[in-house]
């Protein structure tokens, strides 16, 4: 499968893991857009959050736990966002479910 971020996980690709478990790994985004960027990984190639469903939507907890986890140790104690792009109209570039998880600085809103 020609899925970058499954390339990234299966370590076919070079990339610093801020954090991995079984599920999930944690990387810096490419093009940040704030100090902090890292973008949460599932593990298992889900498309898009079109795909979660009620059989597989713990993972999504388990995200925002280590999104809190990361957070905590990126020195974002003041705050910071996640954020999923959902296909096209979302702003989704990459194919493989995956969760900004941004801070550093004032947040906007609404978002662009
Ligand atoms: P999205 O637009 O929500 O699909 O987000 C995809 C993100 O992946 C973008 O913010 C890109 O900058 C980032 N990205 C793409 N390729 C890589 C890569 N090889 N390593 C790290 N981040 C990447």
């Amino acid at each position: 499968m020609d899925c970058i971020f499954c390339k990234i996980i299966n370590k076919e690709i070079p990339s610093e893991f801020i954090y991995e478990d079984d599920k999930v790994v944690v990387f810096k985004d490419l093009n940040p857009q704030a100090p902090v960027h890292l973008l949460i990984v599932p593990k298992e190639h889900i498309e898009s959050n079109e795909y979660i469903n009620e059989s597989n939507s713990d993972i999504v907890g388990h995200v925002f736990a280590v999104a809190n986890k990361v957070a905590k140790e990126s020195g974002l104690e003041n705050g910071y966002r996640i954020v999923n792009n959902c296909k096209e109209d979302g702003g989704q570039s990459v194919n493989h479910i995956h969760f900004h998880l941004i801070g550093g600085r004032q947040m906007l809103w609404p978002p662009g």
